[in-house]
Parts: C-alpha cells; sequence; structure tokens
C-alpha cells in the first residue's frame, strides 16, 4: 500500500481522478490478457501528458516504487501483471495523433494511441504503416513498439522494429529523452531507438514516436489453397518464397483450427482438410494478378486439392477475417486459452506442426496451431482449464518441449509477443549466459534500482502465477501471490 502522503503527491500531478487505489481499479490492473497470471498493484495512474509521465516517474524514483506502463493490455507474455505490486501506469489518455508528415512520409503519436485508429488515419490521406497486429482493434501503437509487435503482413513488409525512427521515452529517473527523428538517414550514436523497441516496459516508458509510412497499395486479392497434406501446405510455403513472390499475407491453420474457425465463421472453410494457406497479395492490380496466377500453379504442383481465388474484395477480406478470428474461435471450446508464438525457419514448418501434435499427444493436452506461415510464427494455442492443476502442469511441460523444439530447429521462443513473465524462464535458452548477463547490465544501466517493470525478462521463478476470480481480492489484501 502506498503512503497517503505519495497518493497525495501523485494526485496533485495527474489531478484527483486519474490516480486510483480502491479495490476495483486495483483488481481491474492486476491482470492482461495473458491466461493464469495475476498480481496486484497498490495504484493506478492515468498521465495526461510528457510532463505529468515524468512526474509521476520522478515521485516513484524517490520512493523506490515500481512503474509498469500499459497500453490497452492486451499482450500475451504477461507484460503488465505488476509483479513486484507499485504503480500501473495506463498510457490510454495520451492516445493523440500529433501529425503525419506527407513530405518525410513519417507520423508521429503518443504511444496511447489505438493501434486500428492509428491506421484509419493514415489511409484517409493515401498513405499506409503496415504491421497489422490481430489485435489492432484493441491494442495500442506504445504497446506494439514496447513488444516489437509482428502481424499478417510481416513477411513483406517486417514488423513495428522496422518502422519506429524517433522516439520520446521518460527515464527512471524521470528524466525525458529523445532519440532518432524523422530521418531516415541517422547514426549519431549509439541506436536506442532501436534499443527501445521490444524492451517491454523495462527500460522506459515510451511517451511519443515517429514511424515511417508507405504509399498505401492500391489493389489487394486473397485466395485460400486448401491441402490433405500439411507437409504439402509447408512445401508451398517455401515454394512460392523461392520462388521470389513475397505474398503480404500466408497465413497457416491446421485441421483442428479449421474446424473451430468454421463453426465461428462459418464462410465455407473445407473442415475436412488437414491444412489450409489463406494467402493475400497487395500492389499494382497486373502484378498481383500475374502473382496470384503463379501462387495458384504453386500451389497445384505441390498437392493442393483445391484453390480458390476471392472473387471480390468482400469474398477476400472475409478470409483473412476467418484467420484473425482463430484465438477467438478457439477460446470458446475451454474455459482457458493459451497461445503461443514458437517461431521456425520457414523451411521448418511441416516439422514443427508434426512435433507440436507429437508433444501435445505425449502429454494429453489439446494444442491446435495457426500462424503466420510466411515468416514461421506458428502458434501453437493450448485449450485447456486453469481450475485443473494437473492439466496446466502438463500444458506447461509441452510448451517447454515445443520452445525447445523451436530453438533446436534455429528458431525462436517467441517471434512477436515478446519475453515478459511468460517466457522469462525460457530467454537464457534463446540468448545464453553471456548474452543474459550483458541484458541485464543495459537494464542497471537504464534502471539501476529495477523500477520498471520488475520480474519480466529475467526469469525470478519457473512457476505460473496462478489465480481464481474468488481469490482476486484476497491476493490484494494479503499482498500474496497464488503459486503453484
Ligand atoms: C486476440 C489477440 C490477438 C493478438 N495478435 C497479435 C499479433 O498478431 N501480433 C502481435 O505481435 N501481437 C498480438 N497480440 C498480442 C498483443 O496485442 C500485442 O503484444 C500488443 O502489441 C500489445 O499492445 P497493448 O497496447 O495491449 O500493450 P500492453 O499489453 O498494455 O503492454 C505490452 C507491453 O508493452 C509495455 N508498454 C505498453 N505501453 C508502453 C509504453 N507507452 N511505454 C513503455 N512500455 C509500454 C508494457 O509494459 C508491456 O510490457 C494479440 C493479442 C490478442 C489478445
Amino acid at each position: 500500500m502506498l503512503a497517503a502522503s505519495i497518493c497525495n503527491e501523485l494526485r496533485a500531478i495527474v489531478g484527483s481522478s486519474w490516480f486510483r487505489d480502491d479495490a476495483e481499479s486495483l483488481i481491474a490492473y492486476s491482470y492482461d490478457a495473458t491466461p493464469l497470471y495475476q498480481s496486484m498493484p497498490d495504484g493506478v495512474v492515468f498521465p495526461a501528458s510528457t510532463e505529468e509521465a515524468a512526474a509521476v516517474m520522478k515521485v516513484c524514483a524517490r520512493h523506490r516504487i515500481p512503474v509498469v506502463s500499459r497500453g490497452a493490455g492486451s499482450n500475451l507474455c504477461a507484460g503488465v501483471v505488476p509483479l513486484h505490486g507499485g504503480l500501473v501506469m495506463v498510457m490510454t489518455r495520451m492516445n493523440r495523433l500529433l501529425e503525419i508528415d506527407e513530405d518525410n512520409l513519417t507520423a508521429t503519436f503518443q504511444t496511447g494511441l489505438n493501434t486500428k485508429r492509428f491506421h484509419t488515419a493514415v489511409e484517409e490521406t493515401g498513405l499506409f504503416y503496415p504491421p497489422d497486429p490481430s489485435s489492432m482493434i484493441i491494442c495500442t501503437m506504445g504497446g506494439n513498439i514496447a513488444l516489437g509487435a509482428g502481424g499478417l503482413r510481416g513477411l513483406k513488409y517486417g514488423t513495428t522494429k522496422d518502422y519506429v525512427i524517433g522516439l520520446e521515452a521518460v527515464l527512471a529517473s524521470g528524466e525525458v529523452i529523445r532519440t532518432g527523428g524523422k530521418l531516415v538517414k541517422d547514426v549519431a550514436g549509439y541506436d536506442l531507438t532501436r534499443l527501445l523497441v521490444g524492451s517491454g516496459g523495462t527500460l522506459a516508458i515510451l511517451t511519443e514516436a515517429t514511424v515511417k509510412l508507405i504509399p498505401k497499395p492500391v489493389y489487394r486479392r486473397a485466395m485460400l489453397a486448401v491441402y490433405s497434406d500439411l507437409h504439402a501446405a509447408a512445401r508451398t510455403v517455401s515454394r512460392i518464397v523461392a520462388n521470389r513472390i513475397t505474398p503480404c499475407t500466408l497465413e497457416f491453420m491446421d485441421q483442428p483450427t479449421i474446424q473451430v474457425v468454421e463453426s465461428f465463421a462459418r464462410i465455407g472453410l473445407p473442415v475436412e482438410a488437414q491444412a489450409v494457406l489463406a494467402i493475400e497479395q497487395d500492389g499494382e492490380e497486373a502484378q498481383v494478378e500475374r502473382d496470384l496466377r503463379q501462387i495458384e500453379q504453386l500451389c497445384a504442383a505441390e498437392g493442393a486439392i483445391q484453390v480458390k481465388v476471392a472473387e471480390s474484395p468482400e469474398e477476400g477480406a472475409k478470409v483473412m477475417e476467418a484467420r484473425r478470428s482463430a484465438l477467438a474461435a478457439l477460446s470458446r471450446l475451454r474455459p482457458t486459452t493459451i497461445l503461443e508464438d514458437a517461431t521456425v525457419p520457414r523451411s521448418k514448418i511441416a516439422d514443427m506442426v508434426l512435433e507440436i501434435q507429437r508433444i501435445a499427444a505425449k502429454h494429453n493436452v489439446r494444442i491446435c496451431t495457426f500462424g503466420h506461415a510466411g515468416d514461421g510464427n506458428l502458434h501453437p494455442t493450448a485449450m485447456t482449464d486453469a481450475r485443473d492443476a494437473d492439466e496446466i502442469h502438463r500444458v506447461e511441460l509441452a510448451f517447454e518441449e515445443i520452445f525447445d523444439a523451436a530453438l533446436r530447429m534455429g528458431g525462436t521462443i517467441t517471434g512477436e509477443h515478446g519475453v515478459g513473465r511468460v517466457k522469462a524462464p525460457y530467454l537464457e535458452w534463446k540468448v545464453g549466459a553471456a548474452g543474459i548477463d550483458l541484458m541485464k547490465r543495459l537494464k542497471a544501466a537504464f534502471d539501476p534500482d529495477n523500477l520498471l517493470n520488475p520480474g519480466k525478462l529475467f526469469a525470478e521463478t519457473r512457476r505460473r502465477i496462478v489465480w481464481s476470480a474468488g481469490e482476486a481480492g484476497d491476493a490484494k489484501r494479503e499482498g500474496t501471490r497464488h503459486d503453484d
């Protein structure tokens, strides 16, 4: 609990209604979209400006209070669960789009801006910001930057890290820095912009950002390729790319996912198929049509049993929407849905999907796999029940083996969701002891008192923090967490 004098200092900065420490607010900001993790903060603060965020941080630095920056809380790595209590700083009041600079092809905004709103505003000017996380209706640009979010268009256009060129950030001391700017060329010193992208709120609070924009593609068209053999689908992915075609979207769904998505979206997906590829290309109309014809031939040559090119933009949009709804569809099956993002080189996709199926069977858990096949970013998704401790334990073991398999195949433990708390125990598998040591020294240079999002990136315990709704109030009162 924060001392009354500290609460008063915070109220004086943001205004009394924008600092909260009532039970409802504390519970509401004790968890995020990641199942099974919860920890109570001591207060929640909603700054309206960089100045307010910096002043709050100065108070916290003086009193050694942890601060967790939070956008929409849609992350899947327990990134905004306040493991050490302290303040949750919610950035969503700082949501202004400050500028779209059509001469320099950049946009500058406050980081609490909603991603979909940003996309819409940019596209109204005929420009385009490609990174498109499936969660963009709910998430913020700050959260996307802090986790280096990817999306369905990552294969052709890259991810958030490829677009951020300037940042304004509040340091753990409360000082404000600016990195980069609107320049395409800028090599003045260390690239702090790149370092802060993906830092998950552990190095600084991001308050403003400048990103690159590109001209909006004038034409797009989608298609669906259906397979009775998983390997044939995976081979097609490699063949398309090897033939120097880069579709903007190249998505994969395995059979269990197809069945669930079809019962949810009812768009006529082939429920008997072993795999489908949802493919979309954008650009100049003639080029798009040429690419699609070639892709169609490659799908057929690799054994697709059906290839259907969308007759209209609406039909194409439906196919892509169905893929975007995969998580929502799967989450209808069981009370708890745990989605991971193990990533492998695209040539290993079939091996990885089969390995996931083998591991799921070994541990007797239900795991479906879908994902961004073009960049090897798979989303093995477990349908389970948080109340069944034994099953949750088996899910944990299965995911541990899946991360290990991804690394053995030359991949990574997270393609786009970030490390947060969930992947922290596995980060050393990926970067090695020396890598962890260097990252810890970087963290100490930015944040010597470990105030910014403590408990993330670096493992403190391997265990998941399990909670149930009935325990939430007690957790606050006792200041306890529930380790399984
Ligand atoms: C249905 C669904 C689909 C998803 N699809 C995708 C997808 O396709 N691709 C993808 O990459 N992710 C996806 N995600 C995960 C999630 O939406 C992204 O990670 C998103 O970037 C999180 O944004 P947010 O605003 O919700 O951030 P939060 O969840 O609030 O925070 C995420 C992290 O960023 C930090 N942070 C947030 N704002 C700031 C700030 N201003 N300064 C410093 N640190 C900050 C937090 O401390 C935390 O570590 C999906 C999630 C869901 C629920």
